[in-house]
């Protein structure tokens, strides 16, 4: 193989990244707080607009896992999933001892389906159990069902952690993707819309709930001239080194948007004229997605060929793509778990393929693609 490679999703940097990594040297702030840290989260709360509180953290993760703890869930509680999901968005449930009870999604979005949540939230209830949170996603970018999720949350008083890790600059209704949940997750990871190189964020509607979490991720430290401890505590704060990367991203992150909707625009136009190829997208003018990745879904009756053949003859000619996220109730560590809904999130996993996305593809880059998918789909 010849040609370069081209990725689903890889780092891209602005430029003014570095500028704030030197402050960060010149000044000796090499740890986890500093000036980029405070400017970094400044920066998100001014992007994300809603009276929002950000704490920068050391990853998406992170943040889940602080969520679970702000929200007081303890070993045996139940906590609701998205079972379609990257296998971060349910981890941290079972850091807590907590239980996963995973939830289908729905085909509009692809996200958390609000008949399944509820079908769940009654059946745990009458089972003994209230749930004690919801973990719900904006998966690819693409925000979830914000009303009938919220509407059914209210109805049982269940909190929310949005998992908005790969939707940062989506909105819905014009509300920004991060601000919809009772706890916000962001992830900077490398593959990211925008990266830290690694990295994450909480957001919270309030000043003391930023404080408290930024409390447990250094270490629970109680007010006093010694180290002293009453809590558990945790080491997720973000590096200044870090934060210095991503206020350098912060510059560029909406003409990254814009870019990854040039793509999706590519492979909407492609597909437009094929039938039995569906490309994910907003069901409505309500959803703004920030096409983090985009993604399709195959009918091989129709085309007489799989996704996967899609993807081997896209690796034949050094471009990644990857099969949609395999559905938590399907994997091994998961699978005991109670699930809820039907086949949607596992015909999606069957038949669906993500593909190179990143704001930094080339027009070469976009013109080999479309070499590979003009043969494969004989256009
Ligand atoms: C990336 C991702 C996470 C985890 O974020 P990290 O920063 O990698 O820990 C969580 N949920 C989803 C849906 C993700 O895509």
């Amino acid at each position: 193989m010849s040609a370069n490679k081209i990725w689903l999703s890889s780092p891209h940097m602005g430029g003014g990244e570095q500028k704030y990594i030197q402050e960060a040297f010149a000044s000796n702030w090499v740890a986890p707080l500093g000036p980029n840290v405070a400017g970094f989260e400044t920066d998100l709360e001014h992007y994300l607009n809603e009276n929002s509180f950000v704490g920068a953290l050391s990853s998406g993760t992170a943040a889940i896992h602080l969520g679970l703890v702000l929200l007081g869930v303890k070993r045996d509680d139940e906590v609701l999933c998205q079972s379609m999901t990257f296998s971060a968005s349910a981890n941290p449930i079972l850091y807590q001892g907590a239980v996963p009870v995973f939830v289908d999604s729905e085909p509009d979005t692809w996200n958390m389906c609000p008949k399944a949540l509820e079908e769940a939230i009654v059946d745990r209830i009458a089972k003994g159990k209230k749930p004690k949170a919801i973990i719900a996603v904006h998966l690819y970018g693409m925000p979830f069902k914000a009303d009938e999720i919220k509407t059914v949350a209210q109805k049982y008083n269940i909190p929310i952690i949005e998992d908005s890790a790969e939707a940062l600059g989506s909105h819905f209704k014009g509300k920004k993707c991060g601000t919809f949940g009772d706890i916000g997750v962001l992830s900077f990871n490398g593959n990211k819309i925008i990266t830290t190189s690694g990295g994450g964020a909480i957001v919270v509607p309030t000043k003391e709930l930023k404080d408290r979490a930024v409390f447990f991720a250094t270490q629970s430290r109680d007010n006093a001239p010694h180290y002293q401890h009453s809590e558990i505590g945790y080491n997720y704060r973000m590096s200044n080194i870090c934060a210095g990367i991503g206020r350098g991203q912060m510059e560029v992150l909406d003409s990254h948007i814009a870019s990854r909707r040039n793509v999706n625009s590519f492979y909407r136009d492609f597909f437009a004229s094929i039938d039995g190829v569906r490309v994910l997208q907003e069901p409505t003018s309500d959803y703004f997605s920030n096409h983090w990745l985009s993604a399709i879904v195959v009918d091989s009756s129709e085309i007489g060929k799989t996704r996967e053949d899609l993807r081997l003859a896209l690796e034949k000619e050094n471009i990644e793509s990857r099969p949609l996220w395999k559905p938590m109730h399907l994997q091994p560590i998961f699978e005991k778990y109670p699930y809820y809904g039907g086949n949607v999130a596992e015909q999606l996993f069957e038949n669906g393929l993500c593909l190179p996305s990143g704001s930094n593809l080339s027009q070469d880059d976009l013109s080999r693609i479309d070499g590979v998918l003009k043969n494969f789909f004989k256009v």
